[in-house]
């Protein structure tokens, strides 16, 4: 995974930071450069007489190049290709290749047994100046062929550097049965449709909100054709939005407890369509990768023991760039609305008249409970199950409903245990629930780097401080969150109960 996203972030003596910018993360190395080439109308060489060469022949003709092929021998497939190519003409001379004619040629292609032909064609090729590609010689190639995805004017095309091509095919396999054949003549509408959208009088925001919605349309129902009065249709909807259509918008997006696969499809949607993203340092690596590369990415953390960007500073900073006119995502570990300040951030953009909208999330308590395999409710068991946190404002345990938290027939989920843990454990049992009632901790719930523990109440101060200082952490309280029921799967360690 990559991890040269650089968390840079200012503290000052008070331990508080500024929101600092991630600085996008450098390409790791390409092992083949895509680039979509335009042959139409440009003249390209082909040496070879086999059906591999007719192959080439093929491809380069579809993409409406003029190709003459080399061939003393051609194969029955390149005859008939001849015949009928499927776009750009192609002529076959019945005579072995010269240097002379790659002059003037965009790309030559040569299907050789020996390495020796392989070379002269390959050195004859680039005294002119020609890439060149020799079949099933990666050692002798310019460029490559890919395995292809034809939706065109959507194409994609799959390398794997001449590794394993068998493997490509499978790939492309996949995308073929994710891309619906008639999402070409989207792609076709929307090239058509190009210059009519710009010369719409529409502003940016609004040419930008037709194409989301012409995208919108696309991905719903690929397989109907769209019709000229679907762009206008389109116009008009986006001409009755006025001026909203170019308002700066604010999300508050649950990034789930940390494994990207909790994603909702809601959040990722988002992700790939914010045009600014605010974000804390609970969200993972994973998650942010889901984001459009060119996205601004700004951390605003707050850790709650280590420095911490003040919530007015990023109040103030979501309003700011969601007036000028940004989509801007703030984007939350676990659930936005649960022990994440979301009151403060609503109201900031009600004030300012930003409007704003909610993708929920899965909070930290379900997937530690997921981790466990344990239920958080149970039929006549546990009825209720309650999110608590034991940090207040200040740092300091605070004044909570001890009778409920030591109520048997609940699971308690506490959230920011570290540091309270202990005082917290002396008030639920003072206030009456049995000390043997199973608990377990759980850290870093859901990512790689998990990590719990199942004991008992009394037991787990000193299992929260041996087992893990780093890293979020989760305390589940409840009959339910029992040693014999939590599962093996998440290697969970387990505590005797002291006797
Ligand atoms: N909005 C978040 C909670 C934010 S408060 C949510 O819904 O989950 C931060 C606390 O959440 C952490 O101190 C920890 O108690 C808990 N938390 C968040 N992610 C976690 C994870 N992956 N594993 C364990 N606890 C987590």
């Amino acid at each position: 995974m990559d991890v040269t996203f650089m968390r840079t972030f200012v503290a000052d003596a008070k331990a508080s930071r500024l929101p600092a910018d991630l600085r996008p993360a450098q390409m790791q190395p390409l092992a083949r450069l895509p680039l979509f080439f335009a042959v139409q109308g440009k003249r390209v060489v082909i040496a070879g007489d086999t059906p591999a060469a007719a192959w080439k022949a093929e491809v380069m003709s579809a993409g409406g190049a003029a190709v003459d092929v080399y061939a003393q021998e051609p194969c029955e497939e390149l005859r008939d290709l001849a015949r009928t190519p499927p776009d750009g003409n192609i002529v076959i001379h019945l005579r072995g290749w010269m240097p002379e004619d790659l002059a003037g040629a965009s790309l030559a292609i040569g299907g050789f047994d020996h390495d020796d032909d392989a070379r002269r064609f390959v050195d004859a090729a680039r005294a002119t100046g020609v890439p060149v590609n020799v079949i099933d010689k990666p050692a002798f190639c310019d460029f490559s062929f890919g395995a292809i995805v034809n939706r065109s004017p959507l194409v994609i095309g799959i390398s794997t550097d001449g590794g394993a091509p068998v493997f490509a095919q499978a790939i492309r396999a996949k995308i073929e049965g994710l891309l619906p054949a008639g999402l070409a003549r989207w792609a076709q509408a929307a090239a058509r449709w190009r210059d009519a959208v710009k010369s719409s009088g529409l502003s940016f925001g609004g040419r930008r909100k037709v194409w989301q919605l012409f995208t919108a349309n696309a991905m719903t129902q690929p397989n109907r054709a769209p019709q000229e009065g679907d762009l206008i249709d389109l116009i008009d909807r986006v001409r009755g939005i006025g001026p909203a259509a170019d308002a700066g918008t604010v999300t508050l997006v649950g990034a789930g407890p940390g494994d990207p696969e909790l994603l909702t499809l809601r959040a990722v949607r988002a992700l790939q369509s914010a045009d600014v993203i605010l974000f804390d340092d609970l969200v993972s690596q994973e998650v942010l990768d889901f984001a459009r590369r060119e996205a601004r990415k700004i951390l605003v953390g707050k850790t709650g023991h280590g420095p911490a960007c003040k919530q007015s500073d990023i109040n103030a900073l979501m309003v700011k760039l969601a007036r000028e006119g940004r989509r801007v995502l703030r984007l939350k570990g676990g659930d936005p609305l649960v022990f994440a300040r979301a009151t403060e951030e609503i109201d900031a953009c009600h004030a300012a008249g930003v409007p704003v909208t909610i993708v929920p999330g899965i909070t930290a308590a379900q997937g530690a409970a997921s981790e466990l395999g344990v239920p958080l409710t149970g039929r006549g068991r546990t009825r209720r199950v309650q999110y608590v946190t034991a940090h207040a404002k200040d740092g300091c345990l605070p004044d909570l409903d001890w009778r409920s938290l030591a109520d048997p027939t609940a699971t308690t989920a506490i959230y920011m245990p570290r540091g309270n843990i202990a005082a917290l454990v002396e008030k639920i049992i003072v206030a009456g629930l049995a000390p043997d009632t199973p608990a377990a901790a759980v850290v870093n719930a859901t990512r790689d780097s998990r990590k719990s523990i199942v004991t008992t109440v009394r037991e787990l101060p000193s299992a929260v401080a041996s087992f893990c200082s780093e890293g979020p952490l989760l305390v589940l309280i409840g009959e339910i969150v029992n040693a014999e029921q939590a599962s093996d799967r998440m290697a969970v360690t387990r505590r005797k109960p002291a006797s």
